[in-house]
């Protein structure tokens, strides 16, 4: 398998992640027993380096993900590839979902993923709730936003109401988002910690001649300004952003400055703790971007390549019940 470290210092096991899709309507288990009859044997636990012709289910994300070695190819015009029964994406693009449905119930109310294409986090979400009620998704890119139909239909996602709209430009009161408890920004961003670009499309937005730190800058405050603006839903009680990118520039910054904002206060917004975002996945903040506060950047997770992930950064944001102000 081809190494994904960028440095090339101590090859880094390059894994190939598939997302069982429910909404597809195919079961578990017969994706198993077909996985069976290719040869494939089940693990009960993770083997690194992985053996051929061996799979296992992640860890972390036990119902969904199925972990191979690098080169397996056996998806390749298979008919669960080619009907949507599974998904290929990363862990990491897999975790923000994940961290923003913790403890959905059906008739909790609706959801909007703000930056929705390619859709591979959209149908993810559209599949924890179990293709029921409605997730509103945004993309303001026209060639993007088609890429995003094609991928909805393709993984049978039903709730959808996708639209070809600027998430900035979204009227939080408007009605149509009164249901909303839940929204999920996974907004441009440099797209420095993917390494393995096979399941990515990562648009740069920038300038060429943007230098790096202008970029960074620029970039970091487009990914506020998308915060500050989720903020403002009325019935949002959680809201997860995420970046594929390692700059603390993009991620724990910009989480800092959301979180010392007006509205962020005023609305009693804070930094969801340790237990509701994936506590045991370890590697977590960086403190000294975090103003030193240890219980903050214990609330935010970060992927490396030494955890056989792209690089990620996911954080969640919950509304405080009691109305009291964030900690700063
Ligand atoms: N969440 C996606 C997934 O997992 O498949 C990847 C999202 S990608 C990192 C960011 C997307 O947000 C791009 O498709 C970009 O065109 C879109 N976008 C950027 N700014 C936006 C905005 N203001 N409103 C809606 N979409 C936006």
């Amino acid at each position: 398998a081809r190494s994904n470290n960028p440095s090339g210092d101590s090859p880094i096991e390059i894994i190939r992640y598939i997302r069982y899709n429910p909404n597809s309507g195919k079961k578990l288990k017969d994706l198993f027993q077909h996985l069976h009859k290719l040869g494939y044997e089940k693990l009960d636990q993770p083997i690194y380096p992985i053996p051929p012709k061996n799979y296992f289910l992640d860890i972390h994300l036990k119902d969904v993900l199925l972990t191979f070695q690098g080169n397996t190819n056996w998806w390749l015009k298979d008919e669960w590839y080619e009907k949507g029964g599974i998904i290929l994406q990363d862990k990491a693009s897999c975790m923000p979902a994940k961290v923003l449905m913790e403890g959905w119930e059906a008739n909790e109310g609706e959801c909007i993923d703000a930056t929705a294409a390619p859709g591979n986090k959209t149908s993810y979400v559209s599949a924890m709730m179990s293709n029921r009620g409605k997730l509103h998704a945004f993309e303001r890119s026209p060639n993007r936003y088609n890429t995003l139909i094609r991928m909805l239909e393709k993984a049978h996602c039903r709730n959808v109401k996708a639209q070809r709209a600027d998430f900035l430009e979204s009227d939080p009161n408007n009605e149509v988002y009164s249901k909303v408890t839940r929204i999920l920004l996974d907004p441009s961003c440099s797209g420095s910690g993917i390494v393995n670009r096979l399941d990515y499309l990562v648009e740069n937005e920038a300038e060429e001649s943007d230098s790096k730190s202008e970029r960074l800058e620029k970039l970091a405050s487009f990914q506020l300004q998308m915060i500050l603006h989720a903020f403002k839903f009325t019935s949002v009680k959680r809201i997860v952003y995420s970046t594929c990118s390692i700059h603390p520039e993009e991620d724990e910054r910009v989480v800092m400055s959301a979180l010392q904002s007006k509205i962020a206060k005023e609305r009693g917004w804070k930094l969801a703790p340790r237990d509701q975002v994936i506590p045991s996945w370890e590697r977590r903040g960086r403190e000294e971007e975090m103003g030193g506060d240890k219980d903050l950047a214990q609330g935010v997770i970060r992927c490396l390549p030494e955890d056989k992930t792209n690089g990620f950064f996911v954080s969640c944001f919950i509304r405080d019940p009691s109305g009291l102000s964030v900690k700063s």
